[in-house]
């Protein structure tokens, strides 16, 4: 199977079925896929029957589909969006879904120094527009939006579980962290199904469980900066994530410029020069979170952060024009297949 994303094709190869001794011989391999947050979400699980699969599976893709309704910036009717209209206003009660995102977020944008920033929601516009009449967005326009970014204009109070947007104007983008999010929950509605060897993956976010029947891990090739090449490198991941940002699939080309849908918050700008960000962690919101991060902060910066989080490594590849250049933290060993 394939999960296709920014910027890495991750292949996960999941082995054929092997018996094993006691319960887990009778556990079969069952697979699907659903479209959410504008992608398609696969889940690849074991369980005893097929009934018990697609009953789990499901109640899996119903908790994306809830959380979708949360956090989508597209939907005016949503959580994340009902809460932008009350900006400049009073503090806000938010469902504890939200609350969760924001808050990681936003320890994240401290962390980052403001490099991960889910108030970046004006500039995204921007760059989306631009990107649909393949023009560079207007620079007065682009200079209005950036005066509303910054993290700090979000404030939670978790007594309360509250949140309030300071200025009049500021929209909120979960765009770099909902997918983590969401792979997270779904596998912990996997678990209250019975499930507990499982895979979730939402366009370059994936979250497991359990490995399959017999095995050490679920297999995940990656293939840096063009999808359609075959993996070079394989991990192995159980009861972790891994996510991938980058721009190959989303980006606008002006005079010869690439410009990511990963924007520079101090600057307004969308990420220029080519590169792949694979971060693993604990879960999918740390993971998915980390690799746009660590995509703004670069090389340097970007791997001292992710070795300041315990349990997570990252692969960080750019393209420059004489050559491509990798630099690892903590990185998974390659599993060569
Ligand atoms: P990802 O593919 O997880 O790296 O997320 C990219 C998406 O995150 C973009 O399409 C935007 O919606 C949002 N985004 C862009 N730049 C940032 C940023 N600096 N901080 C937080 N979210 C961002
Ligand atoms: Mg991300």
């Amino acid at each position: 199977m394939v999960f296709r994303h920014s910027l890495l094709v991750v292949h996960v190869l999941v082995m054929s079925f092997l018996s094993a001794a006691g319960a887990e011989a009778q556990l079969s391999r069952f697979q699907f896929a659903q479209a959410h947050m504008g992608t398609e979400f696969r889940i690849v699980l074991y369980a005893s029957d097929a009934n018990a699969a697609s009953q789990a599976s499901d109640a899996a893709f119903s908790r994306i589909a809830e959380l979708d309704t949360i956090m989508s910036d597209y939907d005016p009717g949503s959580e994340l969006m009902r809460l932008c209209q009350q900006a400049g206003g009073a503090p806000v009660k938010v469902s504890a879904d939200l609350f969760r995102v924001l808050t990681h977020a936003q320890e994240l944008s401290r962390r980052s120094e403001g490099a991960f920033d889910v108030t970046v929601g004006p500039v995204v516009r921007l760059w989306r527009e631009a990107r649909a009449v393949r023009q560079m967005p207007d620079p007065k326009r682009l200079a209005e939006a950036v005066k509303l970014v910054g993290y700090e204009n979000l404030r939670l109070d978790a007594q309360t579980q509250t949140a309030q947007l300071l200025k009049p104007g500021i929209l909120l983008d979960l765009g770099g962290i909902a997918k983590g999010d969401a792979a997270d929950q779904a596998i912990a509605v996997l678990k209250s199904h019975g499930i507990f060897r499982a895979l979730v993956g939402g366009a370059g976010d994936i979250a497991a469980s359990g490995p399959p029947p017999a095995k050490e891990g679920w297999v995940i090739g990656i293939a840096p900066l063009d999808p359609r090449k075959k993996p070079e490198r394989f991990l192995l991941i159980h009861d972790g994530a891994v996510s991938t940002s980058g721009d190959s699939e989303q980006h606008l080309d002006v005079a010869g410029v690439r410009y990511s849908h990963i924007i520079n918050p101090k600057t307004g700008m969308g990420l220029t020069g080519r590169s792949s960000v694979t971060v693993v962690a604990p879960n999918g919101i740390t993971a998915d979170s980390l690799a746009t991060a660590v995509s703004v902060l670069g090389p340097e910066r970007g791997l001292k952060l992710v070795k300041s989080y315990s349990g997570t490594g990252v692969l960080f590849v750019v393209e420059t024009e004489q050559r491509v250049r990798s630099y690892e933290a903590r990185f998974p060993e390659n599993r060569k297949q």
